[in-house]
């Protein structure tokens, strides 16, 4: 007895949507991950109270105050980009999420391209004429 029905293997296809799910989340995360951590960086490299120590540091204080503030800024803004990213991709995956996208139904991002506008999906990167 042979069971021919034509099915494809599972392993090839477990490989692709795992390589899909990362593309997936560098798309998602990547850059307000690294904005996170660049302005984390900066709170951590920077010390804004320490006492100047020399005419120089004396001059640049309030400009170390200030790149300290944009640095906590910087980090706190891609803390909530990254909490926003990932509830998009929550309601996503369980299909409450009803974006533009025709090929998943995900959330798109407008651009504005050399032949008009278009939409580009953050989930599975499919282009679509218009903004949707
Ligand atoms: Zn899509």
């Amino acid at each position: 007895m042979r069971q021919d029905d034509g099915s494809s293997p599972i392993e090839g296809q477990g490989v692709d949507i795992n390589i899909t799910a990362i593309e997936r989340n560098l798309r998602l995360y990547g850059l307000p991950a690294f904005l996170l951590l660049l302005g984390l960086a900066g709170v951590a490299l920077i010390d804004p109270s320490a006492p100047p120590a020399s005419q120089i540091e004396q001059v640049i204080a309030p400009i170390k105050r200030i790149v300290f503030l944009g640095a906590a800024a910087l980090a706190a803004v891609s803390a909530v980009w990254c909490l926003w990213r990932a509830g998009l991709e929550y309601r996503w995956s369980r299909g409450a999420l009803d974006g533009g996208c025709h090929n998943c139904s995900g959330p798109m991002r407008h651009f504005d391209g050399r032949y008009g506008p278009y939409s580009k999906c953050l989930m599975c990167e499919s282009k679509r004429k218009g903004w949707h």
